[in-house]
């Protein structure tokens, strides 16, 4: 699971869905404008910005960069449950060859928070004064979501450890006749026992 995020197909709006229109954005949910009396829900489609995130130096950006998401949001009878869908992709350098990389990412979070419950899983870090904070849990989603190993294609042939050149444009030419660096210095010995001291970097001269 997760190694395959398949593109997943947006079902259509459930009942007491809000549809997404333009700038539906949200970076926090205030539950308290929903409305919801314990044993009700709501399903918001909305488009919750996402930061970049920052692997091994290099930015990671969402794409879109605030993608659309289904909030499905639960009242209980002393706390909430609540579920994020979206599909995304995410635009950063290739972990091979470093050229950009959009790998697509699912994510599929949900998050509870009851009312004085001592258990850690049941207090969401996300909720905080009646507010969920969607854009922190969003960009967290899609850290945890991301797969494996970041590549432009599964196929990357990466970059050529000697000569530095990216073997998806072709083969690089240094390939096939060289060897090793270590190895290229125990060719030129071999050069100069060879030889009576002709080579121009011969360190033997007396
Ligand atoms: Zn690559
Ligand atoms: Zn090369």
């Amino acid at each position: 699971m997760g190694r395959r995020p398949a593109a997943r197909k947006r079902s259509g709006p459930s009942r007491g869905a809000v549809r997404a229109d333009e700038g539906n954005r949200l970076v926090s949910l205030d539950l308290r404008s929903l409305d919801l009396v314990p044993g009700t829900a709501r399903a918001l489609d909305v488009e919750i910005p996402v930061a970049p995130l920052r692997i091994g130096g290099e930015d990671y950006t969402a794409d879109p960069a605030a993608p659309p998401v289904r909030l499905d949001v639960v009242r209980l009878g002393k706390g909430w449950h609540f579920r994020m869908r979206s599909t995304l992709h995410v635009a950063g350098p290739c972990w091979r060859c470093l050229e950009e990389a959009h790998p697509a990412v699912a994510i599929d979070a949900t998050e509870v928070s009851i009312e004085g419950a001592d258990d850690p899983e049941m207090v969401s870090l996300y909720l905080e004064q009646g507010v969920l904070d969607v854009a922190d849990w969003a960009r967290d989603a899609v850290a945890e979501a991301l797969p494996p190993t970041i590549l432009c294609d599964e196929q990357c042939a990466g970059l050529c450890t000697i000569c530095g050149a990216n073997l998806n444009h072709g083969d690089c030419g240094c390939g096939a006749g060289s060897v090793d660096p270590r190895w290229s210095a125990l060719a030129e010995l071999a050069e100069r026992l060879r030889g009576p001291g002709v080579g121009p970097d011969t360190e033997d001269a007396t």
